[in-house]
């Protein structure tokens, strides 16, 4: 793994710019941080701990059109809006928990049913993550097998350190950004230096929902947990927003609709929830999950027990987003102490 030092950010960033690189990364919005394009090295900020949206909306957007179809006398044509090329981006900033979402969306994405529009923006895209040196009561990456520094899903990894950053490249991807800008980067310092530097968030982490989350594992691979009466009690405040869902760095439903009309119409793909009632409606009229409870099952199960056994991947990777947006305060963690206690491990 090829290691350096990198002085200024904002010389990277201007550089990337410079070179007509679309680059993403955290920037002030109102009074809150999220990903969003950056136009400037001004418009970056280290001041977050994580970003209110996930990066996933660079890769995978809230609605795309995927199909234009129009029909006049000459007959049928149709159009795919598949590109061959998707712009050279960088998202820089990201945080080790997003960067580890986006590699278990690379599974799903890439796995039986390969999803071409995620694939080839995913290759065109080098993912620069930054360690975290702060976190807040809802982060929890340390209890699902991340952390702070984890390198899972990033190219190249920056870890702040007084008078710059500790650069670790992760893949090739991440070597060739390297040696691309050979100039803005120094000889590496010592190692122990960006180790000490997360060493006080690493203590800071929630570490005691490691087990908890395995307990409900085991417990959602119980049939009978299919009808256990907890789910009743867990998502009677939940309002079916879909918020938890939208802003979940690996949540990747979505749905397909037509729009237009007979002559020109368009097909897209919008993002879905599987919290939201009619998600599963069938056209019959039948709802296999037509109450809150049921969503929550589905929502745990994939997460939980579908993710690690399909694509052997963290379906939740801690970021604690989730708990952050809910309007009324729902909490997975204590959901998951829930499920454990149901799986008989003691949780008090
Ligand atoms: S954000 Fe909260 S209220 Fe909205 S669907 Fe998720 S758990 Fe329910
Ligand atoms: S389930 Fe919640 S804590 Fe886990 S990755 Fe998704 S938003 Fe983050």
């Amino acid at each position: 793994m090829k290691e350096a030092k990198l002085e200024s950010l904002e010389r990277l960033l201007e550089t990337l710019l410079a070179a007509g690189v679309r680059v993403v990364g955290p920037r002030r919005d109102g009074g809150r941080v999220v990903y969003a394009e950056l136009d400037s090295p001004a418009d970056y900020t280290a001041d977050y701990i994580a970003p209110a949206n996930s990066p996933k909306e660079f890769l995978f957007p809230k609605s795309e059109t995927i199909l234009e179809a129009a029909y006049d006398a000459a007959g049928v044509k149709l159009e795919d809006k598949l590109d061959d090329d998707y712009p050279a981006t960088v998202i820089l900033g990201v945080r080790p928990c997003d960067a580890r979402g986006l590699a278990s969306l690379d599974e799903v994405f890439a796995g039986e049913y390969a999803d071409e529009f995620y694939l080839r923006r995913r290759a065109a895209t080098t993912i620069v993550a930054v360690s975290c040196l702060r976190c807040d009561a809802d982060c929890f990456c340390t209890s699902t097998g991340g952390g702070p520094d984890d390198p899972a899903g990033s190219d190249l990894l920056l870890t702040p350190l007084k008078g710059g950053y500790f650069v670790e490249a992760v893949t090739e991807k991440g070597s060739a950004l390297l040696d691309g800008h050979a100039g803005l980067f120094d000889d590496a310092p010592q190692r122990a230096l960006r180790d000490r530097a997360v060493a006080g968030v690493k203590s800071e982490l929630r570490a005691d929902l490691a087990e908890t989350a395995e307990a409900a594992r085991r417990f959602l691979q119980n049939p009978a947990a299919y009808d256990d009466e907890r789910w009743e009690r867990l998502a009677y405040r939940c309002l079916s927003c879909g918020a938890c869902t939208f802003v979940c760095p690996t949540c990747h439903c979505y749905d397909i609709v037509d729009e237009g009309k007979a002559g020109a119409s368009r097909r897209k793909k919008n993002w879905d929830a599987c919290q939201f009632d009619h998600f599963t409606l069938h056209a019959s009229g039948h709802n296999p999950r037509s109450r809150q409870p049921l969503r929550w099952r589905n929502r745990f199960a994939c997460k939980f027990k579908i993710y690690p056994e399909r694509w052997e991947v963290p379906g939740c990777v801690g970021c604690g987003r989730c708990i952050r947006v809910c309007p009324v305060g729902q909490d997975i963690t204590e959901a998951l102490a829930a499920l454990a206690t149901a799986a008989g491990k003691p949780t008090g």
